[in-house]
């Protein structure tokens, strides 16, 4: 059966980051720049009042979420309401905050992309791939499970395969988030996409076929719009704002004074729910973030895609374990990067640091 309400929360609780990635336009764009972060008692009344609507996701981002100092409040209270929690971290601060946050995120993701530590941190802006390696060794301890989460751009594709290695030694599944175009950012060359697929059948392996098809066809269409985003997703700024149609690429904000059931029934909200993916800039729109719910709000081709891709994830992450005992490797994660980039000789990747 479809879904009619909004599964998914995205909460922005902060725009404050400590990298600068060149895909990311949120530390380089002004109107992302000023007002607080978001505050526990704001959080607390809409998780409760999103919940009423029918979310039962919520994904706390930014900015790097773990800036926040109230993650950890914000994530207890979300479990407490019954939602399933994720967050995405640059991991910098991961290894110092881990504890604070064991047992609380359903949907771990530390972001990697590249298995060289000079790419990696030249994409993320910052000297982080340690922190990664870190991270995945801390999370480990703690038995907590995380994904890596490798945006792929046409610069980093020829790592896929190694990352995808490194995934299955370790244990992790790899989420392939193919980057989305939007203000400076262009679109994969074919050549990526076809890198992507060509990875599809590996085992530990997250990829969302629909977003790949989509993003083959050149996107979102204006004229059959296939964005549900208005429909699945309720986006949140820091200061407390309901942003319309999605994030990116939002015309509106509207003051949460009141509770969002309310707002969910003004016209305003009902205007931008019937004008979703059909606004000028949605015209060839790939964001990964608001297509991949919506693909669950329409019988078709990118429907069963999407759902077939789910399936498998729940498949390698929760039930086979169960099942399949895994052969995995317990050195440091660090080390057993070393092995793979030094077995596999690098010749693609020191092309592309020298192209950045
Ligand atoms: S870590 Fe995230 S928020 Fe920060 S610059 Fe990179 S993509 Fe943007
Ligand atoms: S098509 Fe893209 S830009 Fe338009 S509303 Fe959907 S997500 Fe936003």
């Amino acid at each position: 059966m479809l879904i009619k309400k909004p599964i998914l929360l995205h909460y922005y609780i902060t725009y404050s980051c400590n990298c600068c990635c060149t895909f990311c336009d949120i530390w380089r764009t002004p109107k992302y720049s000023s007002g607080h972060d978001a505050q526990i008692q704001d959080v607390e009344k809409n998780l409760k009042s999103a919940y009423k609507i029918g979310t039962r996701f919520v994904d706390f981002t930014g900015g790097e979420p773990l800036l926040h100092p109230d993650l950890p409040f914000m994530l207890k209270a979300a479990k407490s309401i019954g939602y399933r929690t994720s967050i995405t971290t640059n991991c910098k601060l991961y290894p110092k905050r881990a504890r604070e946050l064991a047992g609380l995120v359903d949907l771990l993701h530390f972001s990697l992309d590249a298995v060289s530590p000079e790419l990696h941190n030249s994409i993320r802006g910052c000297n982080v791939f340690s922190h990664v390696m870190e991270s995945i060794d801390t999370a480990r301890f703690l038995n907590e499970k995380p994904d890596i989460l490798f945006t792929v751009t046409d610069q980093n594709a020829d790592h896929l395969e190694k990352l995808a290695l490194f995934c299955k030694k370790t244990g992790l599944l790899l989420l392939v988030n193919p980057v989305f175009n939007h203000y400076s950012i262009n679109r994969l060359e074919g050549r990526s996409l076809t890198k992507i697929f060509d990875l599809s059948k590996s085992q530990n392996v997250y990829i969302n076929k629909a977003l790949l098809k989509l993003n083959l066809a050149g996107g979102n269409s204006i004229r059959n719009p296939r964005c549900r985003a208005v429909s699945s997703t309720v986006v949140i700024s820091p200061q407390n704002e309901l942003l319309l149609p999605c994030f990116h690429f939002y015309t509106e904000k509207f003051p949460i004074s009141t509770s969002l059931e309310k707002l969910f029934m003004t016209k305003s909200y009902i205007h931008f729910r019937s004008m979703q993916g059909r606004f000028d800039f949605c015209q060839g729109c790939n964001l990964n973030c608001y297509f991949d719910p919506s693909f669950l709000y329409k019988l078709d081709r990118y429907f069963m895609d999407s759902l077939l891709a789910k399936a498998g994830y729940m498949w390698h992450k929760h039930i086979k374990p169960f099942f399949v005992p895994a052969h995995l490797d317990r050195r440091p994660a660090d080390k057993i990067m070393a092995e793979i980039t030094e077995t596999t000789a690098d010749k693609t990747c020191s092309r592309h640091i020298a192209a950045i």
